[in-house]
């Protein structure tokens, strides 16, 4: 079997994990996605939480909700990735060896990373 992980279970790893599931033959191909938590955040719905049209509810599922059947997941955080050995290293000493690897992992805001951003007029 070849062994596709993704990591990030976030809007962009959990689409490729699905439209792939799609197209990949099933009996060639082992799924694994791995994210440190166990809910999706809809993020563009934050914004109308502070009008009151959105509540938490509304902008929070379990990723479980999104995931075809047979894939492997791991709630875990992820350590580093060892791109020459093709290995992944989980929080916790797990090691994920993969074929095909996906970085799903997305971005952080890092305003202290621009110079005077995080100055006055950050709040
Ligand atoms: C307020 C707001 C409004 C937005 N509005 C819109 C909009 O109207 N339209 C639009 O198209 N986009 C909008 N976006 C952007 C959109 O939400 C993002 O582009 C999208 O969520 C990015 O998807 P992603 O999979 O790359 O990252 P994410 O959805 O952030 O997923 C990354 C995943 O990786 C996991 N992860 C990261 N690091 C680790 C680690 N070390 N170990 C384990 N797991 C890890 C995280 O837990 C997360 O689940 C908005 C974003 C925000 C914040």
């Amino acid at each position: 079997m070849k062994k596709l992980l993704i990591l990030g279970a976030g809007t962009a790893g959990t689409m490729m994990l699905n439209k792939l599931y799609k197209i990949l033959d099933l009996n060639e191909w082992e799924f694994t996605i791995v994210d440190q938590y166990k809910t999706h955040y809809y993020q563009p719905g934050f914004l109308f939480i502070p009008f009151g049209i959105y509540t938490k509810q509304d902008v929070t599922k379990p990723k479980y909700d999104f995931f075809p059947p047979g894939v492997n997941v791991i709630f875990n955080s992820i350590d580093r990735i060892d791109g020459k050995e093709n290995k992944v290293y989980l929080e916790g000493g797990k090691v994920l060896q993969y074929d095909y690897l996906i970085l799903a992992t997305g971005t952080e805001t890092r305003p202290d990373m621009t110079p005077g951003l995080k100055d006055k007029l950050w709040v």
